[in-house]
C-alpha cells in the first residue's frame, strides 16, 4: 500500500442529464478521484491538495473526512467555491458546459505541505494546467505521475498544457479531447502525436465504448461495465482516474501487469460513478462490490 496526493477542483456542480437534475452538488475532479481512490487504500492515504470558497457547506467538508480522504491540504479561501454548471443530452458521452466560474481557482497557488512533497503517486486531476505544472514543481522524485484535463483547458491553455505533458507519465482524455488536443481525427495517428509530446502512456476513454491504453510498444483494449440504467456521467473520468491509481499505490507497482489491471478497475470505478447524480452511488460502494464486477469483467472478455 502506499499513498497518492492529489490535486484538483473541489466544486459545487449543477447537473442535468436526461433522467433529472442537481444543483449545487459536491464535486469537482478531486473530489471524485479521492472518493474513488481511497476505496483501494487504507485510510487518509488518499491527500488533497484544493482550495474552497467560505460558502462551501460544511457538510460537504463532513463528507470527505467521513470518507477518510485526508484534506489537511484543503485551503479555504475569501470569495466563492469553483462552480459548474454542465448538461448532457442522450449523447452521455459529451458533457456540455454551461457555465465554469473559477472564482477562488482564479488567485489559487498551490502549496503543498511538506509532509506531501515525497508522496510517491501524484494525479494531477482536472485543473489550470499551469497550477498543476507548480505541483510538479514542488513534488520530490514520484515514482508517477498521471494527468487529466478537459476541452476547457486545451482550447483556453494548450501551450501550458504541452509543456507539462513532457513531465507526465500517463496522459487520460477521453475521445473527443483526444482529437481536439491532436488536430487529428484518426485516434491512432492523434496518439501518435500526443506520445511525441512526452506523456509515456495515453489512455483515451471512450465513455460507455470503454478505454483504450496506449504506449509506444503497446495497446490495451478495456470495455465499459454494462449497465441499465446510467444517471448522470459526471465524475466518470475522475472516478476512473482513482480506480486506475488507487489499484496501482495498492500494489505499489508500475510493471505492464497492474497497468492492465489498474485499467479495468478505472473502468468498474466509472460505472459506479454514473449510476447516480453526485456521489450518492461511489460513496457506498465497498470492495466486494468493486471484486464482483473484476470477477465479472474477467467472464466478459476472457476467449
Ligand atoms: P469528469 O470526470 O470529466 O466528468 O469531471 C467532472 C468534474 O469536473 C465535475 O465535478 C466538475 O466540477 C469538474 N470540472 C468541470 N469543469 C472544470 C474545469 N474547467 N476545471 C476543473 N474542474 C472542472
Amino acid at each position: 500500500m502506499s499513498k497518492i496526493l492529489v490535486v484538483g477542483s473541489v466544486a459545487l456542480d449543477t447537473v442535468t442529464t436526461p433522467f433529472g437534475s442537481v444543483k449545487e452538488a459536491l464535486g469537482g475532479s478531486a473530489v471524485y478521484f479521492s472518493i474513488s481512490a481511497i476505496k483501494f487504500l487504507e485510510p487518509f492515504d488518499v491527500r488533497i491538495v484544493a482550495v474552497v470558497g467560505e460558502d462551501f457547506p460544511s457538510k460537504y467538508l463532513k463528507l470527505l473526512k467521513k470518507n477518510k480522504i485526508d484534506t489537511e491540504g484543503l485551503k479555504k479561501e475569501k470569495g466563492k467555491t469553483f462552480r459548474w454548471i454542465g448538461e448532457y443530452n442522450y449523447n452521455l458521452n459529451e458533457a456540455h458546459t454551461i457555465d465554469t466560474k473559477l472564482n477562488v481557482f482564479e488567485n489559487f497557488s498551490p502549496e503543498i505541505p511538506s509532509a506531501y512533497k515525497n508522496t510517491p503517486y501524484i494525479f494531477l486531476a482536472n485543473i489550470d494546467p499551469d497550477l498543476q505544472e507548480k505541483v510538479l514543481n514542488q513534488v520530490i522524485s514520484p515514482k508517477l505521475v498521471v494527468l487529466d484535463t478537459m476541452n476547457f483547458w486545451i482550447s483556453s491553455k494548450k501551450e501550458s498544457l504541452k509543456n507539462v505533458l513532457k513531465k507526465v507519465d500517463i496522459f487520460l482524455l477521453n475521445e473527443s479531447e483526444t482529437r481536439q488536443i491532436s488536430e487529428e481525427f484518426n485516434i491512432l495517428k492523434a496518439v501518435k502525436k500526443i506520445l511525441s509530446w512526452g506523456p509515456k502512456a495515453i489512455i483515451v476513454k471512450r465513455g460507455e465504448y470503454g478505454a483504450i491504453y496506449f504506449d509506444n510498444s503497446s495497446i490495451f483494449y478495456v470495455p465499459s461495465y454494462p449497465l441499465e440504467k446510467i444517471y448522470d456521467p459526471t465524475g466518470a473520468g475522475d472516478s476512473f482516474a482513482g480506480g486506475f491509481l488507487g489499484y496501482i499505490a495498492k500494489k505499489d507497482k508500475v510493471d505492464r501487469k497492474t497497468i492492465k489491471q489498474a485499467t479495468v478497475f478505472g473502468s468498474i470505478m466509472g460505472s459506479f460513478a454514473v449510476e447516480s447524480f453526485s456521489l450518492d452511488k461511489l460513496r457506498s460502494v465497498r470492495w466486494k462490490d468493486i471484486l464482483k464486477r473484476y470477477k465479472e469483467f474477467k467472464n466478459f472478455t476472457y476467449f
